[in-house]
């Protein structure tokens, strides 16, 4: 029996972002866990609407993760079976193999790509938001003061 480890997470983008939504204004902005986590970080303001909120854990980021699971737990299943294929190949035994397919991981995917990155002297931190929100003044996550954009 193969050992099912593994960890869901939320995955960050390649600069290390992970996507977080506003339950206020549904509007999406990123955030480096380092910063979101850090200990002088008490709330998180949303850059879109300036609002503080407890969670910003979508449902589509919980679904992402259970499905992401799902996947994992497909592709262990595949792996064994494929050996245990392997190991029987010259024996009278068949073992069909057939790949479910995988779950979509990344629905909302579009949406944040067009994220772009904005440093908030304030705090010193970035965050990811909509170039729109950038171009008329965001709110920093970390302090919640508005910033005009011009800085
Ligand atoms: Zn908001
Ligand atoms: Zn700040």
């Amino acid at each position: 029996m193969t050992d099912l480890n593994f960890e869901i997470s939320i995955p960050s983008d390649k600069d290390g972002f992970c996507l977080l939504q506003c339950p206020l204004c549904s509007g999406f902005f990123k955030l480096k866990p380092q910063d979101a986590e850090a200990e002088d970080v008490i709330q998180i303001w949303c850059p879109n609407c300036g609002i503080k909120s407890d969670n910003y854990l979508t449902e589509d980021v919980i679904e992402l993760a259970l499905n992401m699971g799902e996947n994992m737990i497909d592709d262990a299943l595949f792996d064994s079976f494929n050996k245990v294929k392997k190991s029987n190949r010259n024996k009278n035994v068949s073992v069909k193999v057939k790949k479910s397919s995988h779950k979509h991981e990344n629905p909302i995917v579009a949406g944040i790509e067009l994220l772009d990155i904005q440093k908030y002297k304030c705090c010193q931190r970035e965050a990811k938001i909509k170039p729109i929100v950038k171009l008329i003044g965001s709110y920093c996550p970390f302090c919640g003061v508005n910033d005009d954009g011009n800085h």
